[in-house]
């Protein structure tokens, strides 16, 4: 049996009869940037998250560099985040010429640590007695945002992490690039920080036909800031108030994503309910003991962007599994604190043992709505095969 990572092929065909004929139409308008569509999409993703503004732009990495952008995030500014991330979420900080500060994931989930965060606060920043402003000590930089991952779907510990930032009168910036439809404590994923930053990459739960992504807050000031962003920086054209970006969300995506939008909470839940199933089916294989399923934390809805196990005899594992038509993925093998290119920033491995470890354990499995039961219960057949060698 084949068992793809992701088939979205499969999910295409249930939708084919709707998609076809809104890119048509974009054709027939011709009019392919800021259109009807990305206006409508706007609107229909600021309700579903339950904020007030939304803005399209061109990926998930330019929303979060819009974001901070808007916030004034530039050089001689720090923003806190976790190392355990996909990289944009800190190429993003460098690119503005500001420098991430990596604080540890919790012990047992993969979302920033909200004790290893306050420490960092109360211990290595003091307050600029003048500005207000919250100072690392060490480097001089301005703590200019506070920037949790939503990973693999579910949501960061948002109150204590909003606690710690509103204290200080710090931002937060939601990457909740893998987590659109999640919720914690009732509210939704994008509508609990400052900002929240969504990306509509193919391979994420709400997926266009190409890069595409959203920035969406209450804050109608923060909002119009990112939509200047976005468009060079001008209010009118060839008027620039600011220097920004050429980062749109175009109207085939738009289209696109409208089409998908009804059907993202249906799909998510389908992820979550193979997700308890795959629980249950370890449980009953006995292989607690070898493979931890990921936890759904108290008064969070978990969308499952990936199903990511811990086990033992990781790298062996998916060797066997590939090699049984498994696809199945490492999310991810380097923690952002050891990768090369932030050697300067002067981390050593052991800094943050969390997400290295994570980075040594952690096994994603196909977990996509249009697998079958079958599908999973042959996934957990050869896990089982594996472990019982
Ligand atoms: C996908 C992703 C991004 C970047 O989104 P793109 O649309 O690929 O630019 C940023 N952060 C996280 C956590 C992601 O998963």
């Amino acid at each position: 049996m084949d068992v793809p990572l992701l088939d979205l092929r499969a999910q295409y065909e249930t939708i084919k009869d709707k998609v076809k004929p809104v890119i048509d139409e974009v054709f027939e308008t011709q009019r392919f940037v800021l259109g009807a569509h990305g206006a409508a999409l706007e609107e229909e993703v600021a309700r579903h998250c339950g904020v007030s503004c939304a803005v399209g732009v061109a990926s998930g990495t330019d929303s979060l560099l819009l974001a901070m952008k808007a916030l004034g995030v530039g050089r001689g500014d720090a923003v806190v985040t976790t190392p355990f991330t996909f990289f944009a979420t800190a190429g993003a900080v460098v690119n503005l010429g500001a420098r991430p500060v990596f604080i540890d994931i919790e012990p047992d989930g993969f979302e920033m640590c909200p004790r290893a965060l306050a420490a960092f606060l109360d211990d290595e920043c003091e307050r600029d007695p003048a500005t207000g402003a919250t100072v690392h000590k060490a480097s001089r930089l301005t703590v200019k945002a506070i920037l949790p991952v939503h990973l693999y779907g579910q949501c960061a510990d948002m109150d204590e992490i909003n606690a710690l930032a509103a204290g200080r009168g710090i931002p937060v910036v939601e990457d909740a690039c893998q987590a659109i439809g999640a919720s914690y404590k009732g509210r939704k994923a994008g509508a609990l920080g400052t900002l929240g930053c969504f990306s509509f990459f193919p391979s994420k739960n709400l997926g266009g036909a190409g890069d595409g992504g959203m920035v969406v807050t209450s804050d109608k000031g923060l909002a119009d800031r990112v939509r200047l962003l976005r468009g060079h920086g001008a209010h009118h054209r060839y008027y620039h108030d600011v220097v920004g970006f050429n980062s749109r969300l175009d109207e085939l995506q738009a289209a696109v994503l409208r089409v998908k939008l009804p059907h993202l909470d249906g799909w998510s839940a389908k992820r979550a309910e193979h997700a308890g199933k795959y629980a249950e089916a370890f449980e009953a294989a006995g292989l607690l003991g070898e493979v931890t399923p990921p936890a759904t934390l108290p008064g969070r809805t978990h969308i499952f962007h990936q199903y990511v196990i811990r086990c033992r005899e990781r790298d062996a594992l998916q060797a066997f599994l590939k090699g049984s038509g498994v696809g199945c993925e490492v999310y991810y093998p380097v923690s952002l604190h050891e990768q090369a290119c932030f050697k300067d920033l002067g981390y050593a491995p052991e800094d943050l043992p969390q997400s290295r470890r994570a980075t040594q354990e952690v096994l994603a499995l196909p977990v996509y709505p249009e697998l079958s039961d079958a599908q999973r219960d042959y996934v957990v057949e050869r896990i089982k095969a594996f472990y019982k060698r």
